[in-house]
């Protein structure tokens, strides 16, 4: 992490006008631009919600723990409350350095997708073999996602509605056959929509074809399923501790062995079994350690406490408006009776998709990495792609023109060269991490959590014998180097999308070495 702010701060509050952003610094010569966006709120839709739990107290002093889980995202607290399952009298502490959900976990799209790969056909590309057991792996852990927020009551308006992938240039149709059919072949329920068929699904003038992938995907709130999350680890005996960013993770020196079997519950452990005990590792926090047995490392895109992760993950923004609650009529006038999450099928592709309370939730495009990979709070805020992001909502659905924004933010995802996660150990096994899912971790994380559960307790699982779990992505090149590759990139990709989707030389050549940038 690279500054105290990167944890502890949240949008500001006023809106942008009183952020000093004038809508007439947006985009000039578009007045419904401007006036879409005049009012919107810099903060996250999900996060400004009523129902924000106190924090719990920042560690001070010295525990002991045999699990330590650092950080309070799905991917965290997923390793929490699983490791409490599998063992209920493990002990269990996660130090969180803002507070749980403060995250991408808190201001994300909501897609809780089953796909472990980003996406079937980047799946396809990279693990053709695997993907049957993929996505059979991937479809029970959504299924046990939904039971899990059944079983403790979660009220994040989980639905399985399922993913519109929506076609807005003739070039986009051309694979979609294609796709459907390879989602087909994995046993997916898939439904081909032509022109008519998908603007009778989702009113656009500009959809002209579409897929609708119905049991990929299921749609939640995600700061109310962090929130719940977070209340089932309390309520299962998980210590937390929030506002406590970990600066190191040491191996601990003789004597000061992590005490098998850990702190309060005086538990024999899990994530490692007795006989693995011994010395353990030291998270040193600004009023405090821990002293655990095993560590989880699940921070995110934020600066990875481990050296050895720094050249797999870019942190990239990603931002989202939404808008107002749409009136009855002007629902009606999209359709879009099955609510499904929505998506475009550019190289820079927009997700979109209604909230509980008939909001238009409209993200994506830019994917903007920050020259040095800089993270600062003042970064979720882009005013320029904010309007840019209005513009083509207002393209999209003219029917809408009245409709404004009352929220505008950002977040930080972890990007990896092959888009989805990767894991690995340290410190003699006792360490895991799991990293890399870039803009679909809400259901994966918690496939993640599993691997490191399995390889902290040095178990050999269906998940661990996957080549998704044993290999890695090509790294990124040290900067200077990585910031020209990511901004040569992301400007090819632009160029795709205006060209009919061809593609250059660079993403021809990055193509034919598996590597890439996304959101
Ligand atoms: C705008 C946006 C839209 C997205 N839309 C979707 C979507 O629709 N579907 C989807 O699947 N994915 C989406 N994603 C990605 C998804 O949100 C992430 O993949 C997922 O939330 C990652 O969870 P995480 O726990 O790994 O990371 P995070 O939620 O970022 O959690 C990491 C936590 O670790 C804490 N931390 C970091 N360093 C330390 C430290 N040293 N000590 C203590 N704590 C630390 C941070 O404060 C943070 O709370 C989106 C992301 C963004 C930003």
């Amino acid at each position: 992490m690279e500054t105290e702010e990167n944890v502890v701060g949240d949008a500001g509050a006023g809106d942008l006008r009183a952020a000093g952003l004038s809508p007439a610094r947006w985009e000039a010569g578009d007045p419904r631009v401007a006036q879409s966006l005049a009012d919107a709120l810099p903060r996250p839709f999900w996060t400004s919600q009523p129902g924000a739990p106190d924090p719990e107290p920042p560690l001070t002093g010295t525990v002991t723990a045999d699990l330590a889980v650092v950080g309070g995202g799905f991917s965290g607290l997923w390793t929490a409350l699983l490791a409490r399952q599998r063992d209920p009298s493990a002990d269990v502490v996660l130090v969180e350095g803002a507070t749980a959900g403060w995250g991408a976990s808190g201001r994300n799209g909501g897609f809780c997708s089953a796909s472990l790969t980003h996406g079937i056909g980047n799946g396809l590309a990279r693990f053709p073999g695997e993907m049957p057991l993929l996505e059979r792996l991937g479809a029970l852990n959504l299924a046990e996602i939904g039971e899990t927020v059944a079983a403790h009551g979660i009220d994040c308006d989980f639905s399985p509605a399922g993913e519109l992938d929506v076609a807005t240039e003739p070039w986009h149709l051309d694979g979609l056959h294609a796709e459907a059919e390879a989602a087909r072949g994995l046993g997916h329920e898939v439904t081909e929509l032509d022109a008519a068929g998908v603007r009778a699904e989702l009113d656009s003038p500009v959809f002209l074809g579409g897929v609708w992938y119905r049991d990929t995907c299921a749609l939640v709130d995600p700061a109310r399923l962090a929130r719940g999350l977070r209340r089932a680890c309390l309520d299962t005996g998980v210590r937390i501790h929030e506002h406590t960013p970990v600066r190191a993770i040491a191996e601990a020196r003789g004597g000061a062995r992590a005490r098998a079997g850990g702190g309060a519950t005086g538990s024999t452990g899990t994530a490692g079994g007795a006989g693995r005990a011994g010395r353990g590792l030291v998270l040193t926090t600004p009023h405090g350690q821990v002293r655990a047995r095993r560590v989880a490392l699940a921070t995110g895109a934020y600066r990875p406490l481990l050296r050895r992760i720094r050249n797999y993950i870019v942190p990239v923004y990603d931002y989202a408006l939404v808008t107002r609650p749409l009136s009855a009529a002007e629902l009606a006038g999209l359709g879009w009776r099955h609510r499904q999450g929505a998506a475009d099928l550019g190289n820079q592709f927009h997700y979109f998709r209604l909230t509980a309370d008939d909001r238009i939730l409209w993200g994506g495009y830019d994917a903007v990495y920050y020259n040095g990979g800089r993270i600062r709070t003042a970064q979720d805020q882009r005013p320029r792609t904010f309007a840019r992001l209005a513009r083509h909502f207002l393209d999209t659905f003219p029917q809408l023109e009245d409709v404004s924004f009352e929220y505008a933010w950002g977040g930080v995802l972890d990007t990896c060269s092959r888009f989805c996660p990767f894991f690995g150990t340290a410190y003699g096994g006792r360490l895991a991490y799991a990293a890399g899912y870039t803009g679909l971790g809400v259901g994966a994380s918690r496939f993640g959590a599993n691997v490191m559960l399995d390889r902290l307790a040095g178990l050999e699982t269906e998940r661990t014998g996957l080549a998704l779990v044993r290999s890695r992505p090509v790294p990124f090149p040290p900067e200077p180097a990585r910031s020209a590759v990511i901004q040569l990139t992301r400007a090819s990709l632009a160029r795709a999308d205006r060209d009919a989707g061809r593609r250059n030389l660079w993403l021809r050549a990055l193509d034919r070495l598996g590597l890439g940038y996304d959101s």
